[in-house]
């Protein structure tokens, strides 16, 4: 039987490995052709950008759903590479994977780290954030998703311009907010051009990682704009790596030729940090 895999996606990362492994089987490359893919993805855009293996959308009711999902589906093993701030999937995969007895690998990309010339302050949730700018006008670039904008309206002195991949429906109840529309990845040229054409003083961001979105912070460091960064949440510790590439080869060195579970005696990767 083919062995099913469950990518648990949302992220560029999780988009790159399943091209990777749609490669691998339109390639029927000799001892791993018979990998299934399913992505699956929350349902928080309107239009997700297409995918090169079957996905399925929405959430599975919590870690008993997915257990659920994984025994009905018989799923092999379970990639989570989901946003490093969607923990609450992270904990359920984390349970339902342990309660079905499915071997879990998490694809977590690492975050930014702070380097000479940025102005950081880390905060612990979006609350925080919007207390973080204090009660002063301030001219702010929300780089959030659109559920979570909604909570600067409790701070209508500031000036606001927000990107997201979607409208903001209904827009903000605040006097000065502006929007735009875009879906990464932003380079640091066009944010640079946009922070100042919009005479930004202040981001708001979570610091997501990676290089698709690393733009903003490489501009607000050249033009010494202050970034309130929202913390990660904690994820569980689970085996985890930090590419695409890693986790193929993990799938691949899991699931063998055959789609046997052929790893008891290898070892794992490190856990993750928790973090
Ligand atoms: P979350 O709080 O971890 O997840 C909430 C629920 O959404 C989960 O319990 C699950 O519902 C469902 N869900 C999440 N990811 C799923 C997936 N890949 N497939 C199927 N169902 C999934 O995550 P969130 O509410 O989506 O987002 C939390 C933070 O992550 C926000 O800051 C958001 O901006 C950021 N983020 C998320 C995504 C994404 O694709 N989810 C992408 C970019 C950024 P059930 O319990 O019913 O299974």
């Amino acid at each position: 039987m083919v062995p099913r895999i469950l990518l648990l996606g949302g992220t560029s990362e999780a988009s790159a490995l399943a091209k990777r492994l749609a490669a691998r089987l339109a390639a029927r490359i000799a001892d791993h052709a018979g990998l299934d893919v399913v992505l699956s993805l929350a349902g928080r855009t309107e239009h997700p950008a297409p995918q090169p293996v079957p996905v399925r959308i929405g959430g599975f009711g919590g870690a008993a759903g997915l257990a659920d999902y994984l025994k009905a589906e018989r799923i092999a093993a379970v990639v989570d590479a989901t946003h490093p701030y969607a923990a609450r999937m992270s904990f359920n995969a984390a349970e339902a994977c342990a309660a079905a007895g499915v071997p879990l690998l998490a694809l977590r990309r690492g975050p930014w780290v702070p380097v000479a010339g940025d102005r950081w302050r880390e905060v612990a949730d979006v609350p925080a954030a919007v207390v973080a700018l204090g009660d002063a006008p301030r001219r702010v670039f929300l780089a959030l998703g659109r559920n979570e904008v909604r909570a600067f309206e409790a701070a209508p002195q500031h000036a606001y311009l927000v990107r997201s991949v979607d409208p903001v429906t209904p827009p903000l109840a605040v006097p000065d907010a502006e929007y735009v529309l875009g879906r990464g990845p932003f380079g640091e040229a066009d944010d640079r051009a946009l922070l100042e054409a919009h005479r930004i003083d202040t981001i708001v961001a979570k610091n997501s990682g990676g290089a698709a979105t690393s733009g903003k912070m490489a501009a607000a460091r050249a033009l010494g704009i202050g970034v309130v960064l929202i913390e990660r949440p904690a994820v569980p510790a689970v085996p985890a790596v930090e590419t695409p590439a890693e986790a193929e080869a993990w799938l691949l060195d899991r699931l063998g030729a055959h789609g046997a579970d052929s790893s008891a005696q290898e070892a794992e990767p490190s856990p993750s940090p928790g973090a």
